[in-house]
């Protein structure tokens, strides 16, 4: 099942599009009101609250008086942490519950309603990070106008809240909510028709996203930095320490290089074998990343000699709406070494840059598919691994210092 996370600060349109989600067919999982759930009556967590904070925090009725609970923590980072250590534990379970429910049930798509998805670095959890954006102003009067919100609560509750910055850093989609409903409600339809079913189905089939059977160079992307880090989270996420290091690298980590629009990501195991072992291969499919067979060796010509193996695992991704290629290689092997190394060189030599840029955009214009156009640049290759390790000692280059 495709995970979707949602957020957007408060009185951005977040709900309106959590609606228009589960109208489409989309499982939605309210954090607020899971959070809510896990302290109503009869909750374990609801006598462990009484067990710490004592009858003060509950009202006549037996149930929690959240504003008093509110009062006692607001200010006390001990305090909170004691309630958000009864808390979060039954929300997490129930979160996952939820999700596996709706997964047995066979729901394609499952969408995780979390405002503080942000604030609490949850991104690498998804499949897709959906932002609901809309400007502040905007925001104040719906919630004033519409919602009934004081001025002065609005624009705390705002402030007490990631930027729309951070936000905009963690977004897979950014959806715009100036407009009108309809114009909200025809994004989201189009966003599910266009990314999330396809994505949902290649991930049910574990099935990589579609590639253009020609590849075409992209201007320099000032967001592919940031695009590799929300990839680079869900793979920390997904391989936990089974990922010794996770890198960004080719030309869409060399920033002003024309590039191929793919994000090449480098995981670092400790063995070949490692890469191999069915769980590892499985969690990377899960999160969307399913293994591609028969990349078992890149074969570089390294001081102009015969072809060398330097083994790897390969694995594409689900999401139609970015493309992504993971290079698994052991730590401190040369085919990982050289990744770095490479990547390090372009960053710091202008001129490199150029000369490689140049390369590329000569075997551009004979409109190759992916494999042809590598190979094309291949004698290119060949001819700068000596320039490279004479940069690496004069510039005194480690991969550790990267
Ligand atoms: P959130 O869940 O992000 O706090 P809501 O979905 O509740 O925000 O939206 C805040 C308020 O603005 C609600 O009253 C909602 O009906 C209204 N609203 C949402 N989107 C629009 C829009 N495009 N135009 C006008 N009002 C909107």
């Amino acid at each position: 099942m495709l995970r979707i996370g949602l957020t957007g600060g408060i009185g951005s349109g977040k709900s309106t599009v959590s609606a228009r989600l589960a109208e489409l067919g989309a499982v939605v999982v309210d954090a607020d009101k899971i959070a809510r759930e896990v302290v109503e009556p009869g909750e374990p967590a609801l006598e462990q609250i009484r067990e710490r904070f004592g009858d003060a925090v509950f009202a006549a009725d037996g149930a929690l008086d959240r504003p008093a609970l509110g009062r006692v923590v607001f200010g006390d980072p001990q305090a909170l942490a004691d309630l958000e250590g009864i808390t979060h534990p039954a929300i997490w379970r129930r979160t996952a519950e939820r999700f596996a429910r709706a997964e047995a049930e066979g729901a394609k798509v499952g969408v995780h309603d979390m405002p503080l998805l942000v604030e609490k670095a949850m991104a690498g959890e998804y499949h897709l990070v959906v932002v609901v954006h809309t400007d502040e102003e905007v925001r104040l009067r719906r919630l004033v106008e519409l919602r009934g919100m004081p001025l002065e609560e609005a624009r705390s509750r705002i402030a007490a809240q990631a930027t729309d910055e951070q936000r905009r850093a963690a977004a897979d989609v950014l959806l715009d909510n100036n407009g009108t409903p309809e114009e909200i409600a025809a994004q989201v339809d189009r966003l599910w028709e266009e990314r999330v079913t396809p994505f949902a189905d290649n991930l049910a089939a574990g099935r990589r996203r579609e590639r253009e059977p020609v590849i075409t160079l992209a201007d320099p992307d000032v967001t592919w930095t940031q695009q590799a880090q929300r990839q680079l989270a869900r793979l920390a996420h997904a391989l936990g320490d089974r990922a010794l290091t996770l890198d960004h690298i080719g030309s869409t980590a060399v920033p002003g290089l024309v590039a191929k629009d793919v994000l090449d990501l480098q995981v670092g195991v400790e063995s070949m074998a490692a890469a191999d072992a069915t769980d590892f291969v499985a969690a990377l499919e899960a999160a969307g990343f399913p293994r591609v067979e028969g990349y078992v060796a890149d074969t570089p010509r390294v001081h102009g000699g015969a072809p060398v193996s330097w083994p790897k695992r390969f694995h594409g991704n689900c999401d139609p709406g970015v493309a992504v290629h993971v290079h698994v290689r052991e730590v401190g092997s040369p085919g990982w070494r050289w990744a770095l190394l490479f990547r390090d060189w372009l960053r710091a030599e202008p001129a490199a840059r150029e000369e490689y840029a140049a390369v590329k955009r000569g075997v551009e214009t004979q409109r190759l598919s992916m494999e042809d156009y590598a190979e094309a640049k291949e004698p290119w290759f060949d001819g700068i691994h000596d320039r490279l390790e004479v940069w690496a000692r004069e510039s005194g280059w480690t991969p550790e210092g990267r």
